[in-house]
């Protein structure tokens, strides 16, 4: 991935990011977290990665948690690193609804490997997570 690319991802991140928390920034549940935790641990996509979003990820974090919406954690999260396939931070992705983490279906099943989530959770037959106007 070059440079442009990887510029491309942030910036599609922090779109992805705001219509997330525009729409309320709704989590998903504590089990399916953990289940998403569980994959990304054994992924060697969770890689270390910047700094400064790791800095905008925990204050995210804090803010949600301050709000009381859900209590943002499960076991392992701090093994949790950014994901090398779309830069995203996954201490924070883990708890984004599907519709919201910016990667349909097409994208799900040609860029993520077959164990990751999110081709798992594209794939489901009874997709309970999908936001409206994503997919
Ligand atoms: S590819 Fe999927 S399972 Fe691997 S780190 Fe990224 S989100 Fe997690």
């Amino acid at each position: 991935m070059n440079l442009t690319e990887i510029v491309k991802r942030y910036a599609n991140g922090a779109e992805v990011l705001a219509d997330w928390l525009g729409s309320g920034g709704e989590c998903v549940n504590v089990p399916q977290a953990q289940e998403r935790t569980d994959i990304c641990l054994k992924c060697p996509n969770n890689l270390p990665g910047s700094f400064v979003t790791g800095i905008v990820t925990d204050a995210i974090r804090s803010q949600l948690e301050l709000q009381g919406e859900i209590g943002l954690k499960t076991d392992g999260i701090g093994g949790l690193k950014t994901c090398a396939v779309c830069n995203c931070e996954l201490k924070l992705k883990v708890f984004v609804p599907l519709g919201f983490t910016g990667v349909d279906k097409k994208e799900a099943n040609e860029e993520f490997p077959a164990w990751c989530w999110l081709p798992l959770e594209h794939n489901k037959p009874n997709e309970q997570n999908t936001h409206q106007g994503q997919e």
